[in-house]
């Protein structure tokens, strides 16, 4: 029974959406800025629309908040920032236990919001919520972990004492293509360290982070903690945040040139950062790997939140004498999906989150294609209604092909060969990125030598999914700084203080 109820969490409720209707659920999702506790209205008034890119039709309208909202917003972070540091341990952990219950409760409406926003498939939102979730349960549980050390100096004349502090004050934003679980991996750390937050979710999906902002005033969280602000303008209401010595600290999921120029930004009051940026990551698969597993694990690292995922495989990397066998593999199973609106039973590629995506797939296949590329499935976007394009796999692809060194962000399989392991090395780590790289082979120290040579933050030997609310999720090289989740999540939030003290005896 228990078993039971646990695999239903890591996994993602299944079954009928029983009792959401997308027009009631709407019509729940707060559309105003939350600031200090309240809901209201933009200064400036005018409105966001919200759309569903599997129909192009608006979903709702809410506030666009402008320059002097975000502000307000930071004043309310910094005014409830004592209290929420002062509160027990106990207390910020129960409240993020809360949460975490009543996101089960309502995991049903959160999955059919993000699939509504974002276009990704219902089953798919369903495992975001889950895993979304697993965020607020583990930094509950790391709440009442947060400890120092006390300790005599070597020349035995004083004792030190090292303890953790909430950074203060913190800006968080966040990107569309995981409405929830970008969010949660902020906001749950950040409350659990004892951190007020302004959050700034992306303007193609702020439902979610409404609907989440609501969860948490029901679970009892104190006005000020959380704060958000929704804007079609994010660089004109997040600069004056970022310039505002009362911040104390920024933490970004997006790509990597907005990166850099909030880093640099950061850097006049040198705030804390960090940073998970775009990946690039390649997707190994050695002759001796078993294919089955590997065509398994490709499938879902390539096509998991229909592409748009950091951790995305964008290169598969296949040794030249299993490449053959590999692409016909993968190929047969592309072409048995069903693309679709995310919110129809059976579909597994949604629509992508707007036309720029689709332009983007499409010209990183054209590109790939007038250089030699064989296409063995898809290639198109699909004209109609909604912002789709075919799965699809290209093989062949010719060193120099722009689909190589940018991110793709899009069901498209890209397949390259290699020689010997050298080869192999020098491919993947090939890119300006570090996020995440899979390797697939049977050969344990094989797999053991590339663990030391990828240059990535993470990697999946032998799966095709890694993301795990345990474990430090992050990049190096231009990925990224910092992590998110694991036992490191939580220090991302917090200041090491060192105190001298005499020696007692003394
Ligand atoms: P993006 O364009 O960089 O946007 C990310 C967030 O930054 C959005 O909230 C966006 O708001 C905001 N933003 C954009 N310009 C800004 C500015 N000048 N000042 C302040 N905020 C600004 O990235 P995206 O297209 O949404 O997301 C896709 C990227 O995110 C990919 O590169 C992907 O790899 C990366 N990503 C990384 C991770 C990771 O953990 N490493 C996870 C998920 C995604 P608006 O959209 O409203 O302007």
């Amino acid at each position: 029974m228990l078993n039971d109820k646990v695999k239903d969490v890591l996994e993602g409720a299944k079954g009928a959406l029983e009792k959401v209707t997308e027009k009631a659920l709407l019509a729940a999702v707060p559309s105003g800025l939350y600031i200090g506790g309240e809901w209201v209205a933009g200064e400036q008034g005018g409105d966001l629309k919200v759309y569903n890119p599997a129909n192009g039709e608006v979903l709702k309208s809410i506030a666009d908040a402008s320059p002097a909202d975000g502000i307000r917003a930071l004043d309310a972070a910094v005014a409830a920032a004592d209290s929420w540091a002062a509160t027990a341990p106990r207390v910020r952990a129960e409240i993020l236990r809360k949460a975490f219950d009543l996101m089960q409760e309502r995991k049903e409406e959160f999955a059919l919001l993000m699939t509504l926003e974002m276009g990704k498939p219902l089953a798919e939102a369903r495992g975001e919520v889950a895993y979304g979730g697993e965020f607020l349960r583990w930094f509950s549980e790391e709440a009442v972990r947060i400890s120092g050390r006390y300790g005599t100096n070597p020349e035995g004349t004083g004792r030190m004492i090292v303890s953790q502090h909430p950074v203060g004050p913190c800006f968080l934003i966040t990107p569309w293509n995981f409405p929830l679980a970008m969010a949660t991996r902020k906001i749950g750390p950040a409350l659990a360290a004892g951190c007020t937050v302004v959050v700034k979710p992306a303007a193609l999906t702020p439902l979610t982070t409404l609907y989440f902002a609501k969860l948490l005033e029901d679970a009892g969280l104190p006005a000020g903690v959380v704060n958000v602000v929704t804007t079609s303008t994010s660089g004109a209401v997040s600069d004056p945040i970022i310039a505002d010595p009362r911040l104390r600290k920024i933490s970004f999921t997006g790509s990597t040139p907005v990166g850099v120029s909030l880093m640099k930004k950061a850097a006049d009051n040198v705030l804390r950062t960090s940073m998970e940026l775009g990946g690039n990551a390649p997707f190994v698969v050695f002759e001796d790997a078993d294919l089955d597993k590997a065509v398994e694990g490709a499938l879902l690292a390539k096509f998991r939140n229909i592409g748009e995922a950091c951790t995305a495989a964008n290169r598969f990397i296949v040794h030249e004498s299993v490449a053959e066998e590999f692409a016909a593999k993968v190929t047969e199973k592309v072409k048995a999906f069903k693309v679709g609106p995310g919110v129809e039973d059976g579909v597994t590629i949604g629509a992508l989150i707007d036309d720029r995506a689709v332009a983007k797939a499409n010209s990183l296949v054209q590109d790939a294609v007038s250089r030699g590329a064989t296409v063995r499935t898809g290639g198109n976007a699909i004209e109609g209604e909604g912002t789709f394009y075919e799965p699809t796999v290209v093989s062949d692809v010719r060193p120099g092909s722009d689909i190589l060194r940018e991110e793709i962000f899009g069901p498209v399989l890209a397949i390259v060969t290699f020689k010997d392991e050298d080869d192999a090395v020098r491919i993947a780590n090939d890119t300006e990125y570090g996020l995440m790289s899979y390797v697939f082979t049977q050969d344990l120290a094989r797999g053991q030598r590339m663990i030391e040579r990828l240059e990535t933050g993470m990697m999946g030997l032998n799966v095709g999914v890694v993301s795990n609310a345990a474990a430090p999720f992050g990049g190096i090289k231009q990925s990224g700084l910092g992590r998110e989740g694991g036992f490191e999540g939580i220090h991302e939030y917090l200041s090491t203080k060192y105190t001298m003290t005499p020696n007692p005896f003394a």
